[in-house]
């Protein structure tokens, strides 16, 4: 699809996350981090079309910031090599355009000197460095000159002249990103989804890499695994049980994914939902519609609608001794700030305004939120820095009851109404904006721990 991609190389920002045990003592790990550790990934042949910027021993330091400065610094020193960049998701490309423009500082200092920062201590990313790094004044400059700028619009193009395209997954809760994307990229790159898949199983591949987001499918490949649907009806109450065969789907209809695998899951829900969108030969095609119960997601993340509920009890719990409760909240995935972050909307009930929690109190609120959400939401917070400190935004009181009339008054019933857990609409996000009296974040990061033992 793209001719040329043997002739330079693959700026692809790629991570391993720490390990953890499942309490029967199991090894637990991302999909990528076992494949990056392994043999197949560090012994590779050479392959013209698979060359990276990024060197081995980057890539597999468990240290993110060091990682990234460094993938970046060898990025930045081939950027006339770099015919395409790339991450796994959308998520993680931005977030090193985000590093560097909080790092091209110090980037430009150790081109301009050929020196590495003192930052980076792994003893294989220096060794390597120390080979490859070489003083060169004018790069430094040309970083200096294009960072230095307060626009950053086409920043990608600007600093990487020869890329025909970004390798990132933008379907799902990913496609949040796109328009971020464009404005790095100056809006003329194509966007490629070349994978659908997970850390229990591959399940697809994008047969037509270079089409639009929005037009994005991916074909099963039926010997990845023993693959069944179960039809999913949105209507509530409505729910079909009977499983359909991988050959008879059908266009048009949604699905909920089960697998049963090599390693051993059988009739596992994977909780993704798709819709069939055609046929290669007898292998069907899908569109990947959403996650199934998701309201939040910023990275590799999923919250549910229960996780936040737990949240909220906890948050509670404090607000509690000031005799203050929560009346109503909803949520928002923020991705305006990089890395982005959650932010609960929450109307508060006082009943004692002399004794009303502090800014401070509800500051330590935001923490027991983040306590409270799943391991994958804390290692993003605490090892990746992928998510920001959670945000709670106090709205007035009534708030939530315009919410309502809102929503009645564009054909909402008011004996059907539920508070929505999580929002993204523009007219509603302004009416909550528009009523926020104060505003308070995590000052702390959660609880997280790479090892889990028995
Ligand atoms: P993980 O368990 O972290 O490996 O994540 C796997 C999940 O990520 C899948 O079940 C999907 O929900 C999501 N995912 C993976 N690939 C894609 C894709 N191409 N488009 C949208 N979502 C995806």
């Amino acid at each position: 699809y793209v001719p040329g991609l043997d002739k330079g190389k693959g700026l692809y920002f790629l991570f391993v996350k720490s390990e953890t045990r499942t309490p029967g003592g199991l090894l637990a790990r991302p999909v990528l981090t076992s494949y990056y550790k392994s043999d197949h990934f560090k012994t590779r042949p050479y392959d013209p079309y698979n060359v990276y910027t990024s060197p081995n021993e980057a890539i597999l330091c468990s240290d993110s910031f060091q990682s990234m400065y460094t993938q970046m610094l060898c990025g930045l020193i081939e950027r006339h090599h770099v015919l395409r960049l790339g991450a796994v998701f959308a998520s993680g490309l931005l977030r090193a355009i985000r590093f560097l423009q909080l790092n091209w500082p110090e980037l430009a200092h150790d081109i301009q000197t050929g020196t590495l920062n003192s930052r980076i201590t792994d003893p294989a990313i220096r060794s390597y460095m120390d080979k490859v790094l070489k003083s060169d004044p004018e790069l430094a400059q040309f970083v200096t000159q294009q960072c230095s700028k307060d626009n950053w619009e086409g920043i990608i193009t600007r600093i990487w002249p020869n890329t025909k395209y970004l390798d990132v997954i933008v379907t799902g809760a990913m496609a949040q990103y796109i328009p971020t994307l464009n404005y790095y990229s100056g809006g003329g790159l194509p966007l490629a989804c070349t994978m659908y898949a997970s850390s229990e199983c591959y399940f697809g591949l994008n047969l037509n890499p270079m089409c639009k987001p929005s037009e994005v499918s991916y074909t099963i490949m039926p010997n990845m695994a023993y693959f069944e649907f179960l039809p999913h009806d949105p209507k509530p109450g409505s729910t079909s049980s009977k499983l359909v065969e991988l050959a008879d789907v059908e266009v048009g209809k949604e699905y909920e994914l089960v697998i049963t695998t090599y390693a051993g899951l059988y009739r596992y829900r994977v909780g993704d939902i798709l819709r069939v969108t055609g046929f290669h030969n007898s292998a069907p095609q899908f569109h990947f519609v959403r996650r199934k119960n998701v309201l939040l997601s910023i990275d590799s993340d999923k919250t549910d609608e229960s996780e936040l509920q737990k949240g909220i009890e906890n948050a509670s719990k404090l607000l509690s001794e000031f005799n203050t409760s929560v009346v109503e909240y909803t949520s928002y995935a923020d991705t305006t700030t990089i890395p982005g972050h959650y932010v609960i909307y929450g109307e508060l009930l006082t009943k004692d305004s002399t004794n009303s929690p502090s800014h401070e109190v509800l500051n330590r609120c935001c923490l027991e939120m983040e306590e409270c959400l799943n391991s994958v939401y804390r290692q993003c917070r605490v090892a990746d820095h992928s998510i920001g400190p959670l945000e709670i935004r106090v709205v007035r009181n009534g708030t939530f009851e315009e919410l309502m009339d809102y929503a009645i008054s564009r054909a909402a019933s008011i004996n059907q109404y539920k508070v929505p857990r999580c929002v993204n609409f523009t007219p509603i996000m302004e009416l909550l904006d528009s009523r926020v009296v104060s505003v308070h974040f995590s000052q702390e990061l959660p609880h997280w721990t790479p090892e889990r033992r028995r």
